[in-house]
Parts: structure tokens; C-alpha cells; sequence
């Protein structure tokens, strides 16, 4: 063979096969990396150790109100507990709020049928001392008023502000149970809006019934916001029994007058911290795989479902990976947020914080739905990705999670994360039940099953242990990413 030849063929060997490194997709997890990822697995839903954690949460610190004494109780905890469970770095980061005090909460009808309501003020609300006017019929101890009903948030938009001025708003409409919770983004929207357009009216405060599924008598708290143009209202939720006795005392007379008597009021400024616990990846240590839960509750229960559970979770998933002596290339971050339930403040910190080493967060993923099992999982990847996510699949799918579509959306401490740039992974819990707890005074550790809960964890231990070790960056569809710039 001439040599030219012979060189040219060399040369075009070279040519083609660096054609197809560049081609190549990324390595898929060897067949000895998915029995280690197997084996986490097991031992994961064999462990008690979330549960354990779970129970010390709740118990040792209680409620969690952002801004309360046990906020910062809470976050002692986190950074004691973290380094009891032997991760290697723990960290924290300060996050500054202003903060809310709840305080007395009554209410009663008045006539025609006089009776206490089951009610609680919504977070952020104002007091009734700060409505008083001499057009009403108030004392030290509460705002009494005539009350005008209505069945749903647009009822109360489309209405003629002359039948509003100078009375209670009421509102009925009713939160629609799911496995996925679809039912709440409707409802909440009511609550969230709901004091800004009775105020609009010149209402004197507003009621509504509880955004939540049960029908016990328990009212469900939760986010309001106010408006700078309009009058601050004072904002309180009934039980949903509650709720359906006044529509029944409407249905009979619209001549209806309750007291209402809340003393919620802004309490200043606040400074709370993440807390955070990282297990060192072995090759790849500063590239993160993020998981976590938020920190903060509201101050009814005990924060077990929302959001004990997804604390002690993700705690406990990367604890077991740690445990299990594997090499993982990347380093696992659990991030425990602080103050999620009144604005994701800790999250929005947390990402105004980490602008510098932004793209070398992978991938997150939050459990923020309660400890119901786990059902589906669904990723956000390009198509280089897909075969991994075959293989994630075939791990999950033992713990009874079938795969779902390839347009995860992230958890809601994860959005300042997401909107920039960062790939999501999602594992959907059955969340058929979590709105009957939802930000009530029974979300407590009773409600949680100690074997969803590892169900839960052994999921995580997949999801955290195959993303760390996936030498790909996992990055997300581009068009998503541009829409979301
Ligand atoms: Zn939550």
C-alpha cells in the first residue's frame, strides 16, 4: 500500500471515529452501578431512619411558623441533626423576612342563628381592630357586620360593589379532591386574591371556606396577599362543616350578621437561615445533585406532611447513599428552605446567593406534597438523555412508580432554581389525602405511614445515586430553558 494511501486511511479512521465519540451519548450506569443503586434501594425501604427523623422534628421542635422562636429552634435542629447523621459538610445561609403574628381568631354568627364558627386567619392577614369605623357596629373585640355570600371568587369580581361596601364577604366555592392535587391551583387563588377584591368593593373583611378536602372542623390557614391601592382587609378561612352551615343559614335568610374578631398583625423583620447537608461527590465534588424539603410549617399543626416529611426524607435518601460507602461521583445537596410557606423566601435567598456556582446545581428535586407513596416520576432532559431515563426507570419501577412524561415542572422551593436554568426531577406523590391536612391544626405525625414514607426515600436513593453518578450534564430542553429567560 503507498504510503499516502496508508495515510489516508489513518487519517480517515481517526476522522470517523472521533465522529462518533462526538456523536456518542452519554455512558449509561454500568450493570455493577445499578445493583449498588439496587441495593440502596432495598435497604431504603427497610429503614426506619425518615420515620426516626420525622418523629424528632416534630416532636423536639414542633411547629414551625417562619419568624416564630421555633423557627430558629428549627434551624438548630437541622444543622445538629445533619451532622448526627454524619454528612459531610453542613452549612447554613441566611434568609431575611419580615414576619407575621397570629393572634386571637373568633367568629360568630349573630343572627338569625346565633352560633360560634370554626375559623383561622389567613397568613399575612391585618386585625379587625384596623377596619374599625364608625359606620360599624365594633368593639375592643371584634367587627360585627351583615355578611353577603358568594359562591366563588368570580361571583365576587363581577359583583356591584354597592352590595358589598361596608359588609363581610363570604365565599363558598369548594376545593375539588385529586391524586395530584390539580384541585388546588383553582381554589387557591380564592384565598390568595380573595381580601384584595372584596377590599375593591369596600368590603370590610372577608371569610372563605378553608382550601382543603376534609370535612372535619378544622380550618385551613395558608398565604394571603394585599395590594398597595387597596384597603387591607382583615382575611379568615371557616372549617369546611363551618362553610356549609352558614350557606345552610343563607339558603333559609340572607339576613345574615357575624362578629368577627382577629388580632393578626405584621411582626418585623426576621433573619432564619437554610440549612444545608452535603455528602462529597468522589470525582465530580463540585457538581451538585440537589433534594430537600422546606423547613418552615404553619403554626397549626405539627408540620408533619407539609413539611416534616419531605425534610425527613431527603435526609434520610442521602444519608443511606452516604452510608452505603458508594463512590459517587457528584456531591448529593440536601437543601432544607427555610420559610417556603410565606414566599419561598428561603429559596429566592438561596439562588440570589448561589449566582456564581448556578450551573453546577445538575439537577433538584423537592418533596413538598406530604408522605403519601410515590406513583410516577417524570424528568426534564434532552434526547441524549432519554436512555438514562430508561434506566431510572427500571429502577423506580420495583418501588411501583411508572414513568410519566419528560416535562417536569419543578417543586415550588426549586422555581428561583429552575426559572434559571436548572433541570428538575419529579417524583409524584399520591396526594389524594394531603389536602385534608394541609395547613390544619391535624397535620401531625399520626398521619404519617412509616412504610410510605420509606417508599418515598428509597426513590430519592435512586434518583440522587444515578443522577450522581450519570456523567452527563443533564441539561434541559432548550426551548424550555429560553421560554423561562
Ligand atoms: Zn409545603
Amino acid at each position: 500500500m503507498p504510503k499516502t494511501l496508508f495515510k489516508a486511511l489513518i487519517v480517515g479512521v481517526f476522522l470517523i471515529a472521533s465522529n462518533i465519540s462526538f456523536a456518542k451519548p452519554p455512558v449509561l450506569l454500568t450493570n455493577s452501578e445499578l445493583k449498588q443503586v439496587e441495593s440502596v434501594r432495598e435497604q431504603a425501604l427497610n429503614s426506619n431512619l425518615s420515620y426516626e427523623i420525622l418523629e424528632s422534628l416534630t416532636t423536639e421542635v414542633g411547629p414551625r411558623m417562619a419568624g416564630t422562636p421555633q423557627d430558629t429552634l428549627a434551624v438548630k435542629w437541622a444543622v445538629k441533626k445533619f451532622k448526627a447523621l454524619g454528612f459531610d459538610k453542613v452549612w447554613t445561609e441566611p434568609v431575611t423576612y419580615t414576619t407575621w403574628k397570629r393572634g386571637v381568631e373568633t367568629a360568630q354568627v349573630v343572627s338569625p342563628f346565633p352560633q360560634p364558627l370554626h375559623i383561622t386567619a389567613l397568613g399575612g392577614s391585618v386585625s379587625t381592630d384596623s377596619v374599625f369605623t364608625s359606620s360599624v357596629s365594633s368593639d375592643k373585640d371584634g367587627l360585627t357586620a351583615k355578611v353577603i355570600h358568594f359562591l366563588n371568587l368570580d361571583a365576587l369580581k363581577a359583583a356591584n360593589p354597592s352590595q358589598v361596601k361596608g359588609k363581610i364577604v363570604f365565599v363558598s366555592n369548594r376545593m375539588e379532591r385529586s391524586i395530584n392535587g390539580m384541585g388546588y391551583g383553582k381554589a387557591v387563588a380564592l384565598r390568595r386574591n380573595g381580601a384584595i377584591e372584596a377590599a375593591k368593593k369596600g368590603a370590610l373583611a372577608i371569610i372563605i371556606r378553608s382550601v382543603g378536602t376534609d370535612t372535619h372542623r378544622v380550618p385551613h390557614t395558608g398565604l394571603m396577599k394585599y395590594q398597595d391601592d387597596t384597603q387591607k382587609i382583615p382575611a379568615a378561612a371557616l372549617s369546611n362543616p363551618d362553610a356549609d352551615q352558614l350557606v345552610r343559614i343563607f339558603k333559609r335568610n340572607k339576613d345574615v350578621s357575624i362578629k368577627l374578631n382577629i388580632g393578626a398583625k405584621p411582626a418585623g423583620e426576621f433573619t432564619s437561615h437554610n440549612v444545608i447537608g452535603e455528602i462529597t461527590g468522589s470525582t465530580a465534588p463540585n457538581e451538585y445533585i440537589v433534594m430537600g424539603g422546606h423547613l418552615d410549617s404553619w403554626d397549626l399543626g405539627t408540620g408533619a406532611v407539609d413539611d416534616g416529611a419531605g425534610v425527613a426524607l431527603t435526609m434520610a435518601a442521602a444519608t443511606l447513599i452516604k452510608n452505603s460507602g458508594i463512590k459517587h461521583r457528584r456531591a448529593i445537596r440536601v437543601v432544607l428552605w427555610a420559610n417556603e410557606e410565606q414566599g419561598l423566601k428561603g429559596a429566592k435567598a438561596y439562588a440570589d446567593a448561589h449566582t456564581k456556582d448556578l450551573e453546577q446545581h445538575i439537577i433538584g428535586a423537592e418533596s413538598d406534597f406530604g408522605a403519601g407513596r410515590i406513583y410516577q416520576f417524570s424528568s426534564l432532559v434532552t434526547d441524549k438523555d432519554i436512555p438514562f431515563m430508561d434506566q431510572m426507570a427500571k429502577m423506580l419501577a420495583p418501588l411501583g412508580i411508572e414513568r410519566g412524561d419528560n416535562k417536569a415542572g419543578p417543586g415550588p422551593d426549586l422555581i428561583p432554581l429552575y426559572k434559571k436554568g436548572m433541570s428538575v426531577f419529579r417524583l409524584s406523590q399520591d396526594g389524594t389525602d394531603y389536602f385534608d391536612l394541609h395547613h390544619t391544626a391535624d397535620d401531625t405525625l399520626d398521619k404519617v405511614n412509616p412504610e410510605a414514607l420509606a417508599q418515598n426515600v428509597a426513590a430519592y436513593t435512586v434518583y440522587a445515586l444515578m443522577t450522581a453518578q450519570y456523567q452527563s450534564d443533564l441539561a434541559r430542553p432548550k426551548e424550555e430553558s429560553k421560554n423561562e429567560h
